[in-house]
């Protein structure tokens, strides 16, 4: 790759187009002839607000996102939305439902217990498959039904939005934001950490219809009531999260928008699944084929583990970085988000076949 650069498989923080990080350096010391750095700048400036509204405007271009949604860039992470959600949509002894597909939405559920609600879930699934429609049990008089749709350390990832009739639904989307289309009329909120899909750690961006704000609890942190951030300017936002941000929407409206990407995504990830289901047994994907996350392929070498370190070890030696799995998995992990190129797929495929050629 220019520049030395490595094959970065990580979860997350994860690599950035070069034509980004290129734009970015370009400005990085006086950004568009305002005579400094965007880290620099007041938030309140002419400059920046020029910034975080061409954020919105291409945000809201590649997702389609309807007037009534308001879109916000918070900080905190996904994991303070684990918290802002309740806050903001429930009061306490509610009832809110709740799918559990993997460690994520676990997490988000097991937070929600902390408000004082009845803590529903709908289905618990075995981290390699979604359990089927049937099965769920969505309560009548939930305030709101959370899931998670991409499962980031297992690798279970929705292909539509699950149906719950006329509840409302609430998505956790870190992990696969803007990596397609997706209507945003059938959520009541989605939210989605930054640093996977388009942009750095620091920004999280909630989007969320505008007849659920203004109702948050009064021990809701103010930092967290959606109606007082949602111009995303009542304190200090990520400035210089945001503004990468801005700069990867407007190259993925370059690229083609969400429709381009996510058949983009769907052959990169086709790649590496065809190559494990090729292998004749040498590698393996736990997940359900119906489930198979388009972000973070996981997959390991089940006639022979122990060899699965070397496998992590010989593809950083060739550039290709962090795909250990999760510590809470084992095997391998190679997440491939909007950002990993083609090339990056093709020399990870490449060297399965030669690892798995020389070890069988
Ligand atoms: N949800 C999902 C699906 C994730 O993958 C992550 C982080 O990897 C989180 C939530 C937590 O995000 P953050 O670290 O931004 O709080």
């Amino acid at each position: 790759q220019p520049f030395g650069r490595l094959y970065n498989f990580s979860a997350g923080p994860a690599c950035l187009p070069l034509d980004v990080l290129q734009k970015s350096q370009a400005e990085l010391l006086n950004w568009n002839g305002s005579g400094m750095s965007v880290m620099e700048m007041s938030h309140r400036s002419k400059a920046f607000t020029s910034i975080i509204t061409n954020a919105e405007q291409k945000l809201r271009q590649l997702l389609d996102i309807p007037g009534n949604y308001k879109v916000m860039f918070l900080q905190g992470g996904a994991t303070a939305q684990f918290s802002a959600v309740p806050l903001n949509l429930t009061s306490e002894g509610d009832t809110v439902d709740q799918l559990v597909t993997g460690s994520w939405s676990k997490k988000a559920a097991q937070e929600a217990e902390k408000y004082g609600l009845k803590v529903n879930v709908v289905c618990k699934g075995d981290n390699k498959s979604v359990p089927s429609r049937d099965s769920w049990k969505l309560s009548s008089h939930a305030r709101y039904v959370h899931y998670c749709d991409n499962e980031t350390i297992q690798g279970v990832e929705f292909k539509t939005a699950p149906d719950v009739g006329d509840a409302l639904l609430v998505a956790d989307m870190s992990s696969n934001f803007c990596s397609k289309k997706v209507d945003v009329s059938k959520f009541g909120l989605i939210y989605a950490g930054a640093q996977k899909n388009i942009g750095p750690a620091g920004v999280v961006v909630v989007i969320v219809r505008e007849d659920l704000m203004g109702k948050a609890r009064q021990i809701c942190p103010v930092t967290m009531d959606y109606e007082t951030m949602k111009d995303s300017l009542y304190n200090t936002p990520p400035c210089w999260s945001i503004y990468i941000c801005s700069l990867m929407f407007d190259y993925l409206l370059e690229q083609g928008g969400l429709e381009a990407r996510e058949q983009l995504n769907q052959h990169k990830a086709d790649i590496l699944y065809d190559t494990v289901d090729s292998s004749n047994g040498f590698y393996a994907a736990p997940v359900h084929k119906s489930v198979r996350s388009r972000m973070n392929v996981p997959f390991v070498i089940p006639s022979k583990p122990e060899l699965e370190k070397e496998f992590v070890s010989e593809a950083a030696k060739l550039g290709m970085t962090e795909l250990k799995g999760h510590r809470s998995v084992g095997g391998m992990r190679a997440s491939i988000y909007n950002s990993m190129p083609m090339e990056g797929i093709e020399s990870l495929a490449a060297f399965m076949k030669d690892f798995a050629a020389k070890h069988s």
